[in-house]
């Protein structure tokens, strides 16, 4: 729980803020390696820095708060999160998957831990009738993420929660899409969160980062063995740039989101534009569920031009929003989930769980909307190869 009321003042004041021995308003960037010992067995509260770093700490206590958990832990990568938090598992245990999980996290099941004996199962989650067959008697997790990348499917968590929980599952959401400011995982029953802090908790496409989020002591001391026995820190430097960014993260989601369904409802009355994936639109997959869990459809959208817009001229065209892998930062970027994000994928799962070849993603930054419309306008005006 946090000591703070409203979101917008833990995001400042939450964990750690400052610096107890200085007074400094900002944590400093402690960047040491290790700490000396007063006497054998005698310690200041740190050892060597992969165990614990002041700057590291500050931030782990921060998203615990925020998230609403027991515990959190920072790691070098999004990746290295979900790969520790999959190392709670042990060989033999199968793993339930939303069919449109990030391409690194379904990668990581079927090319490292498949080796160990962990085996995964992709699940509708978004289907919860499906979804609770598809429960085996050696499932012993799910990884939900709502919206899910790139077609924005939603879940929903408590329901998905509260079916996994009566066959004994970890539920395991991944919240980088929507943040805590947004949906707060562990409220709905999860019992672990991982984030890449890479998007929005840092937001300025400047640090790669992830985070994990346990909802109670015995996990918090599993995940910490793990932590410190497989070592996929984070740095000191980075830890301060990660605290920085989730300072100013309410007013940037503010305006991300505002921009988001400016350009969402832009794209869905766009003749030139087929289908728009997108949480916040009334008519999208999953807008009951997502509004009743979240504050409201999120920044990321996905579309498809029609059949006679040719997409690599779109993209080509584009001037200010730019064409590039990762999301969540001050600034508008557009991917190609087929060759990009999700080339990860084999094409026939793409295919399958419906992520065509004409598929854009767009993540809304927060530049002026109307130059951000205006750059969408006319890259799809350039890109149409022959009249409908
Ligand atoms: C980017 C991303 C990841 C991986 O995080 P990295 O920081 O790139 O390792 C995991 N999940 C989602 C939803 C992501 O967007």
């Amino acid at each position: 729980m946090s000591r703070y009321q409203y979101p917008e003042t833990a995001l400042i004041h939450g964990g750690i803020s400052n610096d107890p021995r200085t007074g400094a308003v900002n944590v400093p960037i402690y960047q040491t390696s290790t700490y000396q010992q007063d006497g054998l067995g005698k310690m200041r509260g740190y050892e060597y820095s992969r165990t614990g770093n002041p700057t590291r700490e500050a931030l782990e206590k921060l998203i615990a708060e925020l998230e609403g958990g027991y515990a959190g832990f920072a790691f070098g990568s999004g990746m290295a999160a979900i790969t520790a938090v999959l190392s709670l598992l042990n060989s033999g245990d199968r793993v339930l998957i939303s069919s449109n999980v990030y391409g690194g996290t379904f990668r990581v099941l079927d090319k490292v831990f498949n080796h160990f004996g962990i085996t995964y199962t992709i699940a509708d989650t978004a289907d919860l009738g499906v979804f609770e067959t598809q429960i085996t008697p050696d499932t012993k997790a799910v990884i939900i993420e709502s919206p899910a990348n790139p077609l924005m499917t939603v879940t929903d968590i408590a329901a998905v929660s509260e079916i996994t929980h009566q066959h004994g599952l970890l539920v395991i959401v991944d919240n980088t899409f929507m943040t805590p400011y947004l949906q707060k995982p562990l409220a709905l029953g999860a019992d672990i969160v991982v984030h890449s802090a890479t998007k929005y908790l840092g937001g300025h496409s400047d640090v790669v980062a992830g985070l994990a989020v346990v909802s109670t002591a015995e996990l918090a001391e599993r995940l910490a063995f793990i932590q410190n026995s497989t070592g996929g820190v984070l740095g000191p430097f980075d830890s301060f740039l990660l605290i920085r960014g989730i300072k100013t993260l309410a007013v940037r989601m503010d305006r991300h989101v505002e921009n988001a369904e400016k350009a969402a409802a832009f794209l869905a009355a766009h003749p030139a534009v087929k289908r728009v994936y997108y949480p916040g639109l009334p008519e999208s997959q999953g807008y009951a569920v997502n509004k009743k869990q979240a504050k409201n459809g999120g920044v990321m959208i996905s579309f498809e031009l029609h059949e006679n817009y040719d997409i690599r001229v779109f993209f080509e065209r584009l001037e200010l929003v730019m064409l590039a892998e990762s999301l969540g930062g001050v600034e508008s970027l557009v991917c190609h989930p087929a060759t990009m994000t999700h080339a990860s994928i084999p094409a026939e799962i793409r295919r399958q769980v419906g992520i065509t070849d004409g598929l854009i993603r767009l993540s809304v930054g927060i530049e002026n909307i109307a130059d951000i419309l205006a750059d969408l306008e006319q890259a799809i005006a350039q890109a149409e190869v022959r009249h409908a």
